[in-house]
């Protein structure tokens, strides 16, 4: 087997398209050195050796040590130095880079095959400050990462040290300095590790390569492909590269930059840097960057000068790379470089993350610039990651007490409790309370609570920070680097502008602007325009599936036609009841004892329910309303506690103690599989008749006022046999025909069923004789067809997902196996009885992306989901059509 992958010199083995056994670090690595770009050679071991090495207890494969020999010695006489030797010792990055990036996620060793000799004659022949603070970097990264020696274990020595010498900074350390610093530093090896520092840089190498291969395996990673759905089966490749040094001296630099800007989308180079520096300097928020343009350096009021006036030739240079680079790639890039005494080189590219605002930017302005196509661009946006778009946003007219500025590192805004630990973030947004995680800065470790948090507040660290970088890609507002925050996470206060502010107070941050609130500022209601509105535009003529949404209130129907549905695919009757004193009513209802008191308490009903009805069909004027009759699961209205049953038996004017014995009548065993639905309809024929005279009589007004066709679709729940629907059809069609009887207006409907059991599903081709459309209830059909219980399904289906039986849960995500099979089915049979049968979906399913995908292919007309969901769902549509 081929395990290394060369690169280098103008050529690589590796390219682009490699990424799955390459890495994306080292495809694109390949790639670069293919275009003739400026990378340090180096090779790759790539991903299948990570895979075989876990395959087998840990062990380096077969051929490995003897491929890695052979590029190795490539590489020495391309550099022409040698590892470990001299005059000039060859020094190596050893870097890991899986699949798809996980930043911050794996560890790097940088200046490794130095070692008490070497670093001499790095020394004699470069600069001695500069081979010894390598040296010590070097000691410090792969202690850490290699033999686990605690990082900030060095960093205490390194701060003695510097207060010794009353210095502020580590630049101030001399050559001699550093050479004490490392004789401590190795003393501390000696002290926690077995044996003292490696220093043949052999072993060096192998203890790097293996530390990055286990590396994959550590909780951080765990963790992110956990949060990002990533295989743990891809493993990771890992990168042998020649050093380059930006920690040269004042003619030398390293930074980080993107061809547009991450935040907002805007078509302009982005970046940071820092001179003399090294690795992760920049990211790690150590010494506070420069920008890279004049532009953003004026922008932000910065006095360190930029790249463009500091480095004009790398800085042009850096320019026409970048350019090059998007072009090729087609996509905004996220570059690492370094300045080795005024030598540019690029270390790294990659397709940058964005937010979703400036995803949506970045895709339509591409399209518009022929860049890419609109089908293209449509394919580009995640779905699920509009859902930050359409969520509130600080109302620009709200008071705001603004206590600090920072960077405005991931957009949207938020409020809640101020928490100063990850883990209290956790503990209390468990426990139901929003918090705003506050941080001097964040490290990978903290990611559970970043996930918590409503936002993250930090008081240092740059726009590429881990706290920024993370924020934006879980869509979290971030505003970093506050510098005027005085954060005491061990006393739990932030002290700003001479005021204390404690865990619990609330604020509010504004990742758009930067600001730092007090208190909790109004927020305004989301809204489609601008580059979504284009993109949502282009996805609409993609799509062949309708959008629908499921909606009770006139709110949520508005709401549903700002975000582009185009119709109402399930009204729950019942959810309307659960307001004010209406739930009273419907309690009478459900209690009565006899077809007289029911019918009473349904008079009560009635009128209600007429006026929910027309406005919901005013506001959906010209487009289709599908209402399902009745279907309550009774022991979710059954009166509760003391006061309820007072309160009920007052209404009905009956003793407590008789509406008790009422009460354990009507209780079920297994309420979810009992008097539900359609069979509470046939017991009770007076429900339909109230329904269909309130949704008739209420179309019937609407279209009188609006002047608009109203089309409502009455669609009966829980059946699971033809007779059944035909019993209820028969009360609908009786009731639609005194309702239109006496009146002008002649309102025309459609009567359709819910597909929610496995039976209705089998026998499709047959309940299709009456039925003018099915839905899928995919909650219910869920649950029926694997047989567990929605309500109590979340005490083993999650311990399902951790041993591995079950990737996702089938009430997020539809079982296409099983449940797909069934609608499948159902399908297919009921357009052999009629083929122009409309069908939907209107299970929780239908605003997820990979279940719009299977309603794409299985042929439905429509999905319908939640009205916040909407333009993810069209979005989703556009891209199961292409
Ligand atoms: P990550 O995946 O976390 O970005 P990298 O492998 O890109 O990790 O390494 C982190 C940093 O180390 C880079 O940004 C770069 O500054 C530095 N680095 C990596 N390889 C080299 C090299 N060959 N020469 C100089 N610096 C390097
Ligand atoms: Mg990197
Ligand atoms: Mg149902």
């Amino acid at each position: 087997t081929k395990w290394v992958y060369s690169f280098g010199g103008g050529s690589a083995e590796g390219s682009r398209d490699m990424r799955n056994l390459l890495g994306g670090k080292g495809a694109n690595l390949a790639e670069m050195a293919n275009l003739g770009l400026p990378v340090p050679p180096g090779f790759t071991i790539s991903t299948e050796a990570c895979n075989w090495f876990y395959a087998n207890g840990r062990q380096m494969p077969e051929g490995l040590r003897e491929q890695v020999a052979e590029a190795l010695a490539k590489l020495e006489k391309l550099q022409g130095k040698t590892l470990g030797g001299a005059p000039m010792p060859l020094l190596l990055s050893v870097r890991s880079g899986a699949r798809s990036s996980m930043p911050g996620m794996m560890d790097t060793v940088l200046n490794l095959g130095l070692n008490d000799e070497s670093v001499q004659a790095l020394a004699e022949s470069a600069d001695p400050r500069f081979a010894y603070d390598s040296y010590r970097r070097f000691i410090q990264m792969y202690s850490d990462v290699v033999l686990g020696v605690e990082h900030h274990d060095f960093e205490a020595i390194l701060e003695q040290e510097r207060e010794a010498r009353g210095y502020e900074s580590d630049t101030q350390l001399s050559a001699e300095d550093w050479q004490v610093v490392i004789e401590r530093f190795k003393a501390l090896v000696i002290e926690v590790n077995e044996g003292p520092f490696p220093q043949d840089p052999q072993d060096q190498l192998w203890g790097a390569i293996s530390a990055v291969f286990s590396s994959w395996m550590n909780n951080r990673a765990i963790t992110y492909r956990k949060l990002h759905d990533i295989p743990e089966s891809w493993g990771t490749a890992v990168n042998v590269q020649a050093m380059v040094f930006g920690n040269m001296g004042d003619t030398s630099a390293t930074g980080v930059a993107f061809t547009r800007d991450p935040s907002t989308g805007e078509k302009a180079l982005y970046g940071e840097f820092l001179v003399n520096a090294q690795g992760e300097d920049v990211v790690a928020g150590i010494r506070t960057p420069q920008y890279l343009t004049e532009k953003a350096r004026v922008q932000a009021g910065s006095d360190a000068p930029s790249l463009e006036t500091l480095m004009p030739e790398s800085f042009k240079e850096f320019c026409a790379h970048a350019d090059r680079l998007e072009r090729h790639y087609r996509d905004m890039q996220d570059m690492e470089f370094t300045i080795e005494r005024g030598t540019l080189w690029m270390l790294q590219t990659r397709n940058g993350k964005r937010t979703t605002h400036a995803a949506l930017k970045i895709a339509t302005g591409m399209a518009e610039e022929g860049l890419i196509t609109e089908e293209e661009a449509v394919m580009r946006i995640e779905p699920t990651s509009l859902d930050q778009l359409l969520h509130p946003t600080l109302d620009p007219k709200a008071e705001r007490n603004v206590i600090a500025r920072g960077l405005p590192a991931s957009p949207g805004a938020a409020s809640g409790e101020i928490v100063f630990t990850p883990d209290k973030a956790d503990l209390l947004t468990k426990e139901g309370h929003p918090v705003i995680l506050v941080r001097m800065e964040t490290s990978p470790e903290d990611i559970q609570g970043m996930v918590s948090s409503r936002g993250i507040l930090t008081s240092r660290g740059g726009m590429t920070s881990h706290a920024a970088v993370v924020a934006r890609g879980m869509g979290k507002p971030c505003v970093c680097g506050a510098g005027t925050l005085k954060i005491d996470h061990k006393a739990g206060t932030m002290m700003v502008l001479g005021k204390v502010y404690k865990e619990g107070d609330i604020i509010t941050i504004d990742g758009s602007t930067g600001e730092v609130m007090e208190g909790a500022v109004a927020m305004l209601q989301p809204e489609v325009s601008g580059d979504f509105a284009t993109l949502m535009k282009w996805a609409d003529q993609a799509r062949r599936l309708g959008v629908r949404a499921n909606a009770e209130t006139p709110e949520d129907a508005r709401a549903a036609r700002d975000f582009g549905a185009e119709g109402i695919g399930l009204c729950r009757t019942e959810h309307t009841f659960f307001q004010d004193d209406r739930i009273v009513a419907m309690r009478e209802m459900i209690v009565a004892e006899d077809r007289e008191a029911r019918r009473a308490a349904l008079a009560k009903l009635l009128p209600l329910q007429r006026h929910d009805f027309f406005e919901l069909f005013k506001t959906m004027r010209g487009l289709p309303v599908t209402i399902r009759l009745l279907d309550p699961p009774l022991h979710e209205f059954l009166p509760k506690g003391e006061k309820e049953i007072e309160e009920v038996a007052a209404a009905i004017g009956t003793e407590p103690s008789r509406l008790r014995e009422r009460i354990i009548e009507l209780t079920e065993a297994n309420p979810m599989l009992g008097s539900r639905g359609c069979r509470l309809l046939l017991l009770h024929p007076e429900i339909t008749e109230m329904q269909t005279r309130a949704i008739l009589e209420a179309a019937r007004d609407a279209a009188h006022q609006t002047g608009e066709p109203v089309i409502p679709e009455i669609m009966v729940p829980l059946v699971g046999m033809l007779a059944e629907l035909d019993k209820v059809k028969e009360v609908i069609d009786r009731t639609a025909e005194e309702v239109n009887a006496s009146s002008e207006i002649k309102i025309t409907y459609t009567v359709g069923t819910m597909i929610e059991l496995p039976r209705a599903a089998l026998r499709a081709r047959e309940i299709a004789q009456s039925a003018q459309f099915f839905s899928f209830g995919t909650n219910d059909l869920t649950q029926t067809t694997y047989g567990i219980s929605r309500d109590d399904a979340a005490s083993f289906l999650g311990h399902y997902q951790e041993i591995g039986l079950i990737e996702k849960d089938p009430f997020i995500t539809l079982d296409t196996e099983g449940v797909g099979a069934l609608i499948a089915l159902a399908v297919k049979e009921g357009r052999v009885t009629k083929p122009d049968l409309k069908l939907g979906i209107c299970g929780e399913h239908g605003g997820d992306p990979a279940s719009i995908r299977f309603c794409e292919e299985a042929g439905l007309d429509y999905v319908s989901c939640s009205p916040y969901r909407v333009p993810v769902a069209r979005l989703a549509a556009a891209q199961a059509a292409l």
